[in-house]
């Protein structure tokens, strides 16, 4: 892990998998935006943070994934850091409770199990209205770009510097990723246009990139997710259900999956694609002696 300097007093921790950007209210004290993974992450980050003389006065999240707000209670005990989120995102990660409903389909042990550092206590909530939040007497920018997540917000820091979240991927991700998520992918689109019309020099990607320009960068996220889409259109090449869609797509995809949480994962990505296509009438459901499935509504698209 390490600092990499992006502009003015606009930073990130590079772990490797993901840039963390923080900004410096002063020599000592830093505002990140969001927290990384608690497991895996946690030590790499403390350590940077412990070295550098830092003090984390607060975290602003992106949204309420585990990657982003895995470190939100542990700066709060530590540190005392301030928590902001947007109302919707803080209500979703509030509890085990909350993890279980957001989440669907896995067990109050299985939300324990693997999404424990995900839960926070969110001090200051952000509305949709707000178009900024002041933190240590500093002011950032609120964009709401949801469409990722509920209600993904990006985040100018004073610098001018823009932090998407995971609005964008960057090219290196897109290169390994099977099946990229979007909670509503129609939505994302949108937000991810919203981002190209910004007028700023500096643009940091969650995963993992920093660009001055993103025009490229939106069109061809755009691109590659509707290329998924359609690879999901074409394995229902007959009436199927939700489970059959899956194992269809976890062969098309050559996707790994070898534990009951990871299958769950991936159902979850499947469905933003088949929500999707649906919405774009590519893809229609019926109900057949009790049970949905899905077809195709036209061929032609896809050839
Ligand atoms: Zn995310």
């Amino acid at each position: 892990m390490e600092i990499v300097k992006v502009f003015g007093n606009t930073y990130c921790i590079d772990t490797g998998m993901t840039y963390i950007p923080f900004y410096k209210l002063n020599a000592r004290e830093i505002v990140l935006l969001d927290s990384g993974y608690g497991i895996g992450e946690r030590e790499g980050i403390n350590a940077l943070i412990d070295d550098n003389g830092y003090h984390v006065y607060g975290i602003i999240n992106s949204h309420a994934h585990i990657d982003h707000v895995g470190n939100n209670m542990f700066f709060k005990e530590k540190d005392k850091a301030i928590i902001a989120m947007t109302r919707l995102e803080a209500a979703l990660c509030s509890s085990e409770e909350s993890v279980k409903a957001y989440f669907g389909g896995h067990t109050l042990k299985s939300v324990r199990g693997h999404f424990e550092t995900m839960i926070t206590e969110t001090d200051i909530l952000i509305d949709p209205e707000d178009e900024c939040i002041e933190m240590g007497g500093a002011i950032f920018k609120i964009i709401p770009t949801p469409g990722h997540s509920p209600a993904h917000i990006s985040i100018i820091t004073p610098d001018d510097v823009v932090y998407v979240g995971d609005t964008l991927i960057s090219y290196e991700v897109m290169q390994g990723a099977k099946m990229p998520y979007a909670f509503i992918l129609s939505v994302d689109f949108m937000s991810k246009k919203k981002l190209a019309k910004l007028n700023c020099e500096h643009f940091i990607v969650a995963h993992k990139g920093i660009y001055s320009n993103i025009e490229n960068l939106v069109n061809d996220n755009i691109a590659f997710y509707k290329q998924r889409a359609q690879r999901v259109y074409d394995v229902v090449h007959k009436p199927m259900t939700l489970e059959e869609i899956l194992r269809a797509v976890i062969r098309e995809f050559n996707i790994n999956v070898r534990s009951i949480h990871k299958q769950r994962v991936i159902n979850r990505m499947m469905c933003s694609f088949v929500d999707y296509l649906i919405e774009i009438e590519q893809l229609k459901a019926e109900i057949d002696n009790g049970f949905i499935k899905y077809h195709q509504t036209e061929r032609a698209s896809s050839e």
